[in-house]
């Protein structure tokens, strides 16, 4: 998907509707609408790109502030202290469903050990 119907340059945009968590220059923090956990929110990358493995087509600044947004995030929604897991995915086996660069904020209960 290109930016004009990517779902989450939409959100950016205000085109649909999301509960806002954080925001700054560079990205966007929102819940996710099914959580896995009793808090799970993602934060996106401002700039449109697909994934991770299009990393060089984000500045070390935009790349640093998804980092630091999930930080904050944690930090907003309190698992700061209990602990958090940010994860992001991509491609087929990580069961990629959105193609807008974004990473998962888990927390707020014990969580599996294992990822996978
Ligand atoms: P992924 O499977 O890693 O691509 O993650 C995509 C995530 O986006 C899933 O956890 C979905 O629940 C979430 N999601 C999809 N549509 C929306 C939406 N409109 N608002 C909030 N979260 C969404
Ligand atoms: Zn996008």
């Amino acid at each position: 998907a290109h930016m004009e119907d990517c779902l989450f340059c939409k959100i950016i945009r205000g085109e649909i509707p999301s509960r806002k968590i954080y925001e700054d220059e560079d990205t966007y923090a929102f819940y996710d609408i099914h959580p896995q956990a009793k808090v799970h929110a993602l934060v996106v990358s401002k700039r449109h790109t697909t994934d991770l493995a299009h990393h060089s087509e984000l500045s070390d600044r935009e790349l640093a502030a998804c980092l630091r947004a999930c930080a904050k995030v944690a930090e907003l929604l309190n698992v700061a202290e209990s602990g958090y897991r940010v994860v992001s995915n991509r491609g087929e086996n990580a069961c990629q469903t959105v193609g807008h660069l974004h990473f998962h904020v888990i927390g707020g209960e014990k969580l599996a050990e294992r990822m996978a």
